[in-house]
């Protein structure tokens, strides 16, 4: 018998997106319409927000979110090194500086220890291209996988420093925390932030291709949003779209182009509609490879937590390279050797050109994430994931683990000694 080849990622588009992708084409309205309110008002209520703007990605929405908090050239914010590319360019587009910050080892999100050392040497004018002097005036969590950071802790340290939070939540549906089991959950999006930002990308927790919805529970912020989202023109443009709008519109301010089709949003409706069974079914397979590779001495599996409802948007695992005799790059050319796709979330920012040559980010900047991005691999992790597939994943690891292991005498060296045995 041979072993299925395992995509990555496979996109799970049921018959009711396929329906209603069908029917919007047919109803002759493709751009921005009724599909998308529809969208926004179920959105707003799955997450448990007042209001939500449906936008064509999650990075339109971190643009318009730190574009309504008012962010201006010259202030700086407190980004985590471990994150997308999205999170920090936003930053940049203003003209501000992004604090790059280091993450905790186990749950890969922000440091925020080190969080409060960055504002130190920023108060200290100790950040390089920095200019002392300089004010932070905001701070974006990254909910990496879909493990939901404290959102108290968090928010005290906002509080402390005067920042303004944006949750970059495109991991976080559906995602949820609570303080202690005593106490209610509370989701993400649901005033976890003054914005929350998610991301429909092709191969997130739900998608509509290319997307994205920022949510809030400040009536201004939303206006600033939408206006900004449709080229600054004045609220009621929107009625444009819903036909009932007049020809003569009001340009307010140099806005974007960032509004969502209601082609897009006919898929969101109902892969929001899925979005919890689409949840348990990658909780299914996170499960199985817990149960399955968590007494390997060769790698660590992601954290959980009994107050914490994770996404499993991602299953990233952490090899220990002191007790294996190959480095993480053959370890995945091994995987795709085996037919398996795999993925790394993420070379940290502070370890790329334009962070490191252009913005003088150096790698002892970051040291945990400078140390724990060599040792991470994305495992596949889907809701349209096959039974047979989580085996072959979970065989070809053990048996990769087993054929690279290192005798347990030499697991005291050092993991850059270790790196040098062949
Ligand atoms: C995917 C992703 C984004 C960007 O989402 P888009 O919808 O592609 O713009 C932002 N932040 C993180 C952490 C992501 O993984």
């Amino acid at each position: 018998m041979t072993s299925p080849r395992v995509p990555f990622f496979r996109p799970d588009i049921g018959p009711g997106e396929i329906d209603e992708v069908v029917a919007t084409l047919r109803s002759g309205w493709l751009t921005t319409g009724p599909k998308t309110k529809l969208f926004e008002e179920r959105f707003k209520d799955a997450v448990g927000a007042q209001h939500a703007l449906a936008v064509n990605s999650c990075t339109a929405a971190l643009h318009l979110a730190v574009d309504a908090l008012g962010l201006k050239a010259g202030q700086a914010v407190l980004v985590p090194t471990m994150t997308f590319a999205a999170t920090a360019e936003v930053v940049r587009y203003q003209g501000a500086y992004p604090i790059l910050v280091d993450c905790d080892p186990a749950t890969l999100n922000m440091d925020l220890s080190d969080a409060a050392r960055k504002l130190e040497r920023l108060r200290a004018g100790r950040i390089e291209g920095v200019p002392a002097g300089t004010p932070a005036v905001g701070i974006i969590p990254v909910h990496v996988g879909g493990f939901m950071m404290d959102v108290d802790a968090v928010r005290s340290l906002a509080e402390r420093h005067r920042l303004w939070i944006i949750d970059d939540a495109a991991h976080a549906l559906p995602a949820a925390w609570r303080r202690r089991a005593e106490d209610r959950w509370q989701r993400c999006g649901e005033g976890t932030a003054e914005i929350s930002c998610f991301s429909f990308y092709a191969n997130k927790t739900i998608t509509t291709g290319e997307g994205g919805m920022a949510v809030t529970n400040v009536r201004q912020l939303a206006d600033r949003m939408r206006v900004m989202a449709l080229h600054g023109l004045s609220t009621d443009a929107w009625e444009r779209y819903s036909g009932k709008g007049s020809w003569d519109y009001r340009i307010v301010a140099p806005g974007y182009k960032y509004n969502l089709t209601d082609v897009a949003a006919s898929l969101g409706v109902h892969q929001l509609g899925r979005a919890e069974q689409m949840r348990a079914a990658r909780e299914a397979v996170a499960r199985h490879y817990v149960h399955a590779l968590a007494d390997l001495e060769e790698i660590e599996v992601p954290c959980e937590s009994p107050d914490r409802i994770h996404s499993w948007h991602l299953f990233p695992i952490r090899l220990r390279l002191d007790r294996l005799a190959i480095d993480r790059d053959q370890f995945i050319r091994d995987l795709a050797t085996a037919g398996i796709g795999t993925s790394v979330h993420w070379r940290p920012l502070h370890l790329h050109p334009y962070y490191s040559d252009g913005l003088h980010w150096r790698p002892q900047d970051c040291p945990v994430a400078t140390e724990v991005w060599q040792r991470l691999i994305s495992l596949p992790i889907c809701s349209a994931m096959r039974e047979d597939e989580v085996a072959a994943v979970i065989a070809t690891v053990r048996e990769l683990c087993a054929r690279n292991r290192r005798p347990a005498w030499s697991s005291a060296e050092t993991p850059e000694a270790a790196l040098t045995v062949p």
